[in-house]
């Protein structure tokens, strides 16, 4: 599985998938993420490549033409897909994530300042939003779709840890509460416990009290 990231800050990405489940994921070669900058295509000496909106407004587009050759020059695997980051797309699920998870290759493609030249929508298969706000660029919601699709590739999650049983996993279904070390915090003159049926070692009462709990 791949993701090939079309941006004007490639920087961005390094920290966040260099850490923990995607970092690892990465090193063992289950998933790769590829980044590719916006202004190796720029229309000019310059770097240029946004411009002001036809009809007049405020702010700036990416312009198609370094848009464009960006995504062309990227090779492209069997069963890929091209989704353009948006406020105005489609609102990203769990279930879309899983959809991409059976994809050889997702390329993303993070818009800037006002947004893109109209004419890309050409070259691309979805418009993707992560909620109803608006950001200052498609990186943040570039980074959670890669981040929750890999969590879902074979062997990405370690045999203790499971994409299964969790929330949305269920379209509707939420987690059960969950608890870990020490069964008692003594705090501001409270005592926290852990509901005893799951230090009970039953794992038919756990597993009809996690039924139960599930919101
Ligand atoms: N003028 C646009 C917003 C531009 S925000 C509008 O009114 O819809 C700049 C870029 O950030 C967008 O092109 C998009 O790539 C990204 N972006 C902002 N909010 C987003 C969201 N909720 N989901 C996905 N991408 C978003």
């Amino acid at each position: 599985m791949q993701f090939d990231i079309i941006t004007i800050f490639p920087e961005i990405f390094d920290s966040y998938f260099n850490e923990s489940i995607l970092g690892r994921a990465r090193e063992k070669n289950q998933v790769s993420i590829f980044t590719h900058d916006i202004r190796k295509n720029a229309i000019n000496d310059y770097g240029q490549v946004d411009d002001k909106p036809y009809g007049g407004g405020p702010g700036m587009l990416l312009m198609f033409e370094p848009l464009y050759q960006t995504l062309k020059n990227i090779k492209k695997k069997d069963n890929y897909i091209v989704v353009l980051m948006s406020a105005k797309g489609r609102k990203f699920t769990q279930e879309k994530a899983s959809d991409y998870s059976k994809l050889d290759q997702v390329i993303l493609i993070c818009g800037r300042y006002e947004g893109v030249d109209e004419r890309i929508m050409e070259y691309i298969d979805e418009e993707i939003s992560i909620g109803d706000y608006v950001l200052t660029g498609g990186e943040i919601p570039a980074m959670i779709i890669t981040d929750a699709v890999t969590r879902l590739l074979p062997g990405v999650l370690g045999k203790d840890e499971s994409s299964e049983d969790e929330s949305h996993s269920i379209d509707g279904e939420l987690e059960y509460p969950q608890y870990t070390r020490p069964e008692k915090i003594a705090i501001n003159g409270k005592n926290l416990t852990v509901p005893s049926i799951l230090l009970s070692g039953d794992h038919a009462k756990i597993g009809a009290w996690r039924q139960k709990h599930k919101k």
